[in-house]
Order: structure tokens, then sequence, then C-alpha cells
């Protein structure tokens, strides 16, 4: 999400550092800080904004440091502000610490650490770490390796994803990293080392790269590089040789940010889940901030967004209707907002938005306050308008999107709805049994989506055949129908081919006088209790000559009349609208990229919609 860049060697650690993290700007960009060692400890200094006002608080310091660290931050705990950048220090500014990824247990370790007399000057999750390790410090003047042996400390009693590198005093010219699900790499140079986030940040200055593994730490020194594990044992990693282009480097190796993000997907939905499922299989959404009355009062739920993150809503109304047993209304924000919504003190008005900045969804729930609703914001972008406004939020850990056609965005808001959909039936009393069987489903998601991922090559291939129709449907029932209109967007977002979504039974009422071998028909099945349906709707499509392409789950029988098959792991009924869109995430793109489309920046279209 965030970027980290640190550097220990003799050229100006600080500039170095900073210009290495410009790589890195593009993962989060709220507020940027670095770090290095001062006669007395540690010298912070932090900027909210872009790292170019970083750069212009630095200048007047004295920069002779020869280890330094600098972040630039996506926050997740804590709005984007100058106090909340990282680096953070320990009480005695002794040591810094930047950090990547989630905290789980920073609740908890906080409120031991504030009773045990720490002071806290952030409301960062990352905070606690620094802490954490200089409680682990033995009095005096520890050496370098027990200050690692501290970190390690910290780090065992710590549940959530990291990447971290701390500097401190008694490290002299030295950084301590370690990682567990959030990646750091280090940059090997001639009596120089770097670390960084990703393999860009460092690319300017070398092609040797260690990519560190979960549960590794290392002691970097100018001339050395030592891994270890949490248990103190040490590790070897082999140094790779990166012959990347500038270009393909900050995209992750990937051609566009599409596909990097459609690969960032089981990660997405994992950081999305994370702290949220609690070891009895309860759901718990404890940073919401809605009060247990506020909860209580809610009697009925209106979905408001716009484009993807509606149709998330289009889900998300099936989910909270069978898990609620209540009606549930989705409406596009533009439409919602002049036309006298029906919404009142015991409806719960629910907006999606990825950057909490769409300008109709705005609109739309300051109507719904003037109502008197209740506001719940799913939004991706922490501190974004809606997430202030909002009376409470849900935060979608996708991090920053860049591709203009959302994909993991889109996927960690149905994860989104779904938490928040056992949420509000686990207080309405849904048995246990049936809650039991929803948690285990959403925590095999992420390799499932692995499983989707793989099918990457076969999907290419049928792009290339695919790319020359002249038009798209995408037939479904219940939630398949739901997901035929997101995928439908998909392509018409970047391929510019007509595409369109229809409710399966449906086609035989008009638009199956359309039907042509030019006109591909993607049919999904992955609904067990309607599939024999959808199997005849596409026969009736093969008999008018359509091109047919059946995305079916796993344990349900082909259709004999499919031209192409793509099979995806079977889950709930509920959860299939999330594995099912990651094939036809990748259709649209591979169909994209055959018709030489410009993926990334589709014409006419922007990422955030501010306005009406
Ligand atoms: N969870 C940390 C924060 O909110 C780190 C976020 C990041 O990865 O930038 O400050």
């Amino acid at each position: 999400m965030c970027g980290i860049t640190g550097y220990v060697g003799s050229r100006p650690a600080v500039e170095t550092a900073i210009r290495n993290l410009k790589r890195l700007e593009y993962r989060g960009y709220d507020s940027a800080g670095v770090a290095y060692p001062a006669p007395a400890g540690v010298r912070i200094v932090k900027a909210a904004g872009k790292i170019a006002q970083l750069e212009a608080s630095v200048q007047d310091q004295p920069m002779e440091a020869q280890v330094a660290i600098a972040h630039t931050r996506w926050a997740t705990h804590g709005s984007p502000s100058q106090a909340n950048a990282h680096p953070h220090p320990d009480c005695r500014g002794d040591l810094a610490v930047v950090h990547n990824g989630i905290i789980e247990n920073y609740a908890e370790l906080r409120a031991r650490l504030r009773a045990a007399g720490h002071q806290f000057q952030s409301e960062t999750d990352t905070e606690a770490l620094a802490h954490l390790i200089e409680e682990r410090l033995p009095e005096g003047e520890p050496t370098p390796q027990i200050f690692l042996e501290a970190v390690r400390q910290a780090l065992r009693e710590v549940r959530g994803s990291y990447a971290i590198a701390v500097i401190s005093r008694f490290l002299g010219n030295a950084v301590v990293v370690a990682r567990k699900d959030s990646p750091l790499v280090i940059g090997l140079g001639e009596a120089e080392n770097f670390l960084a986030s990703d393999i860009p940040a460092v690319m300017a200055y070398t092609r040797r790269v260690l990519i560190l593994e979960d549960g590794d730490c290392a002691l970097i020194e100018p001339d050395r590089v030592t891994i270890s594990g949490l248990d103190g044992r040490l590790r070897t990693r082999n140094a790779l040789h990166v012959d990347w282009d500038d270009q393909a480097a900050e995209k992750g190796g990937f051609p566009h940010f599409m596909l990097k993000e459609i690969y960032e997907e089981p990660r997405t939905v994992r950081d999305t889940l994370r702290g949220r499922l609690l070891a009895d299989d309860r759901v718990t959404l404890p940073d919401v901030g809605f009060t247990a009355e506020q909860w209580a009062r809610i009697r009925r739920v209106s979905i408001v967004a716009c484009g993807t993150a509606y149709h998330a809503g289009l889900v998300g109304k099936r989910l909270l209707e069978q898990l609620l047993h209540r009606p549930v209304e989705a409406a596009v924000a533009s439409e919602f907002r002049y036309s006298d919504p029906l919404v009142d003190p015991e409806t719960l008005t629910l907006l999606i938005s990825q950057s909490g900045e769409t300008a109709d969804t705005l609109a739309a729930m300051r109507e719904a306050k003037r109502r008197g609703s209740p506001t719940l914001a799913i939004v991706n972008v922490v501190g974004s308008t809606l997430a202030r406004e909002a009376d409470a939020v849900l935060y979608t850990q996708a991090g920053p999107e860049i591709g203009v056609a959302s994909t993991k965005a889109y996927l960690a808001q149905l994860t989104a709805l779904t938490l928040l959909a056992l949420y509000l039936a686990q207080n309405a009393g849904m048995p246990e049994e049936d809650r039991r069987r929803y948690v285990a489903a959403l925590r095999a998601l992420p390799e499932q989506i692995e499983a989707c991922l793989s099918l990457s090559e076969r999907i290419e291939a049928i792009s290339a055949e695919l790319a020359a129709m002249s038009c798209f449907f995408y037939l479904g029932r219940g939630y398949d129908y739901a997901t035929a209109h997101e995928a439908a967007l998909k392509l018409k977002e970047i391929s510019y081919i007509h595409a369109e979504a229809y409710a399966a039974g449906e086609m035989k009422h008009g638009p199956l006088a359309l039907i042509e071998p030019e006109v591909a028909v993607i049919g999904l099945c992955t609904q067990p209790a309607t599939h024999e349906k959808m199997v005849s709707n596409l026969q009736e499509v093969k008999a008018r000559q359509g091109t047919v392409l059946a995305l079916l789950r796993e344990d349900v029988p082909a259709p004999d009349t499919a031209d192409y098959l793509i099979r995806i792991p079977a889950t709930l009924d509920a959860l299939s609208p999330i594995l099912a869109m990651v094939p036809l995430q990748l259709l649209a793109y591979y169909v994209a990229r055959q018709r030489g489309c410009p993926i990334d920046q589709p014409r006419n279209l922007a990422k955030s919609v501010t306005v009406e």
C-alpha cells in the first residue's frame, strides 16, 4: 500500500531515500516523512501531502546522515495528517519506525502500552510498534544485535501485516527491517545498500535485489545484509538480477496497472477481512463507529452508489435480503438524490465509493442525512470527504487503485458488504452454523482467487478469438445477474465494445433478435438453483448461432452448447460474485489488449468522478 525506502552508505542518505521514495508515490501519497540519526537520538521530518512537501521541509536541515528511512503513506488507521505521517518515534526519541500494512491487535497493544506509561502522538496502528520495541529494549546502550532481538520480540506480539524499517541511535549506520504479508526488497550496492517496499525504488542505483520473505528480519549495514527469522536463526536469500525497464518496474513487471491490480486481489480480500473475523467465527466491526443502539435501530437498508460501486451494491442488496429477510433498495446516486428518497431514521443509507469523493454519492449522503437517516460509507480512501462526513465508515483495504477501470476495489467492496451483512445478521440472531459456513467460505476466498488467476493464460487465448466480436451480452440469474452488470461495464470501459447485462430469462423477450455469430454471449452459471434454466437460455442463444462462453462453478455440469468454458472454484452462492468477477476482469483486460486500447486510461473517463 504505502511506500517505504531507506539507505545506508556514503551518499547523502536523506536525499537518496527521498529520491527513491518518489518512485513509489503511486502507492500512497497522503503524507510523507523521513528519519535519520541525530546526535542524541533520531531526527524525524514529516509533511502532510505529497513528497514534494517533504522535500521542501527537509531543505534547511543539515543532511550529513549516512542512514535514513522514508515513507509515503496510504492511511489505513487515522486520518491523513502530519501527526499520523510516518516515521513514528518511541517515547525517548531513540528510534523511529516506518510501516506498511495493518497491525490488527493495535488497540489492545496501545491500551497496554499506555497503561504502562507510554505516550502516543498519533492515531495510527503503527505507533504501537515503536513503543513495543522500546519496551523490549534493555536498559543502557544495547548493541545492534540486542536491538535486533528487541525488534524480533516486539514482532512476535503483533498480529497483522507489516513491512517495517527501523533506525535507532543504538544501530549506528544500520537499519533493521522485517516483513510479513507486505513486500520489502533490499537493493545491493558496493559498500552501500538500499531498501524499499518495491523494486522500482532501488532501480536507479542497482539491479541486484534480495526479496525478503514472510517472517524475515534483516540487519542492513553498508557492506553486509544479515537475514534471520523471528526466532533469531540465520536465513539465506539469493540475490536476483532485475532487467525491467523503468515503465514495467513501476507496474511491478506487469504491462498495465489494471493487470497488476487484478493480481493484487487475493491480498485485497485478505486485508479487508483482516481483524474483522474473530477466532470463534463471529464478525466484528470495531472500527465502524456506530454504537450498539445505532446498530439496533436499523430496520431497513438503502444502498446508494455509482458505476462499479453500484454494481457491488446490487450484489449487496441480494445478500442483505437473503441474510436479513428484509427488503433492501439499491439505487444509483444520481437518481436517488433527485427522487424524494424514502429513507428515515430507521433506514441505514449505505454509500459505496472507492475514492470517497464521488460527487453524486456525496450529494446522496447529504440528502439522506437531511432526512435523518444514519449513513454508513464503504470507502477505500481514509479521510476522504465521504469518510469524513458519513456517520460511520467501513474501510475496504484495497490500497491505491490506479487503473481507471476498478478491479480490486470492487472485490474489496463485495468483501466489506459480506462482512456487514453477516454482522447485521449475527446481531439479528443468525443461526451459528450458518454464520460459521459463511465465515469459513470468506476465509477460503484469497486462495480461491489465486486459483481464478491461474486461468489467465486460458482466458488470454479465448480473448484472442473474441476480440473481433461486435457486441457482448452477459447473461445471468440472481447473483449472476448482478455480476453481469459489472462484467459488461468492465468490457465497455476498456475495450470500447458495446456490452450489455441481461437477466437470462429476459432474452427471449426481445434481445434474442440481436443474436448472430459476431455476438458473444457470456453465460454466468454459478448458481446451482437456476443452473438448468441457464443452460436452456444458452441453448436458445446457440440455436441462433451466437458464440457462447460459459462461466461455471467447478461442481456443476457443463452445458454442451458452450464454445468456451471457464471454471471457477465452488463457494457459497452469495460469494460467487467475488470469484466470478476475477476471470471476467481478465477477459475484459485481454480483449482490450488485443484491440490495442489504452487500458489504464480509457478515453473520456476519469478515476474519481467529482462532478455531477
Ligand atoms: N497502517 C499504517 C497507517 O495507517 C500504515 C499505512 C500504510 O501502509 O501506508 O499509518
